[in-house]
């Protein structure tokens, strides 16, 4: 996915309007500490040498360490992981989280790879910027085409490196580090702010229909968690297909199905569905939980929801954002929307910097706390100043940071 950085500071600006920020302050925030860009060349099962590039990119440490997460996607580009970084940092700080914003990325497609060619994948990155990351300095994630396995291995190959390091890295697997509830975290999260939402509304999350576009980690566990808490998943679509059931669609047995299929086309007793249909789709909730620049000024004025709950990182451009406002589709921005990953990351790395653990009842009471606090202090700056849910979290976001900057000083 091609970004462009100027476009998404747009969103930034806004803020930095009302926060009365100097064009000095602003440069400040937005230029980021470190750009980093390495040769990942492995040996591929059959013998031939192979070439890819990667990135980190560390955007601000004001607050804390830099928190991000690894994606491995054929898209990732430099300009991509720039803006997704900067989200980080924004992110960490409307939920108050000790953290600065990093992210990083392989140009990959992962399922073209043999696990063992992944392994080696990782290992050889790890190798590449292990110097420049680390538990008091910047601590990478799981993120799309990553998971509890990739951690695993970018966990032993940076101890390869610098010792027993468990909280270099979030999103391990239980028996190795990880957190429990790391892996619903970020859906869970999702679900968290839109019950909140309604509450403000006065209104109730269950009994609504809900559209999902991706059934990933973020998506299924969405769709599973909306379906616990009585709405109604009407349509979901994926990379290679969707379906649709106005009646609602039958998530357990979906969930199951897409795990055998890689993916939800084909289940069978419904109708299949585009992503174009999907984001018409006559629902009150539009969730995108894939890609970014997925809602744009083509695909916006399709939009019939009524409120969008932004489980992907930066799915919608500043031209879809201004018809979604003109519309009156209430919008609950990425930054705030899927800061559950990040939040319980943060709990996983507190617990191996004490080497304890936390039963998951409790990081589940933690993260619905830390959203729950986060939305509220997000909706009352909307309402105080009569701005979007976006613009509001960007002003709490930005604001924090501004500060730390100006306390911390430049020496
Ligand atoms: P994932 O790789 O587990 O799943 C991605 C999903 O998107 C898959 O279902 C895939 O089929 C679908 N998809 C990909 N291309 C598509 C297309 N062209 N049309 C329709 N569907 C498509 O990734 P994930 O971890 O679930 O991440 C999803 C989004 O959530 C990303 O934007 C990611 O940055 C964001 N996010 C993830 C986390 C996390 O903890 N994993 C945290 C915060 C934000």
């Amino acid at each position: 996915m091609s970004h462009d950085t100027s476009k998404s500071e747009r969103f930034f600006h806004q803020a930095a309007d009302h926060l009365g920020l100097s064009t000095r302050m602003r440069t400040l925030l937005l230029v980021p500490e470190r750009d980093v860009k390495v040769q990942v060349a492995i040996r591929l099962d059959n013998g031939d040498v192979e070439t890819f590039i990667g990135y980190r990119i560390q955007h601000d440490s004001a607050r804390g360490p830099m928190k991000g997460g690894l994606r491995f996607h054929p898209e990732v580009d430099e300009d991509e992981v720039r803006t997704l970084a900067q989200l980080m940092t924004w992110k960490t700080a409307v939920v108050d989280l000790p953290y600065g914003g990093a992210k990083g990325g392989i140009a990959v497609d992962p399922r073209s790879l043999s696990k063992a060619e992944l392994e080696r994948l990782t290992r050889k990155f790890v190798d590449q910027i292990h110097d420049m990351v680390g538990p008091d300095t910047d601590i990478p994630a799981p993120d799309m085409g990553t998971n509890s396995q990739v951690m695993a291995w970018f966990m032993n190959q940076y101890q390869a490196h610098h010792g027993f390091q468990p909280a270099c890295v979030t999103g391990k697997p239980l028996e190795l580090h990880g957190c429990e509830g790391r892996e619903e975290a970020t859906g869970r999260g999702v679900v968290v702010v839109a019950e909140r939402l309604f509450h403000h509304l006065g209104e109730k999350l269950a009994g609504k229909t809900v559209a999902l576009q991706g059934f990933g980690n973020v998506g299924s566990f969405c769709a599973k968690i909306l379906n616990e808490r009585g709405a109604k998943v009407v349509a979901i679509a994926d990379q290679r297909g969707g379906v649709k059931n106005a009646a609602g669609l039958d998530i357990p047995a979906l969930l199951a199905y897409a795990q055998k299929n890689d993916g939800v086309a084909g289940f069978p007793g419904v109708d299949p569905c585009s992503n174009a249909e999907l984001f018409a789709s006559q629902v009150d909730i539009l969730i995108p939980a894939a890609l970014g620049g997925q809602l744009t000024a083509e695909t916006a004025p399709t939009v019939r929801a009524r409120y969008i709950v932004e489980a992907a990182n930066d799915p919608t451009t500043p031209e879809a954002d201004e018809i979604f406002l003109q519309k009156g589709i209430t919008v609950v921005p990425d930054i705030l929307a899927n800061a559950g990953g990040v939040t319980v990351s943060y709990f996983e790395w507190v617990q191996n910097r004490s080497v304890v653990h936390w039963p998951l009842e409790e990081i589940r009471n933690r993260l619905e706390q830390r959203m729950s606090a986060a939305f509220d202090s997000v909706w009352q700056i909307a309402q105080d100043k009569k701005v979007s849910l976006r613009t509001a979290a960007y002003i709490l976001g930005i604001g924090r940071v501004a500060r730390a900057t100006e306390l911390a000083g430049v020496s």
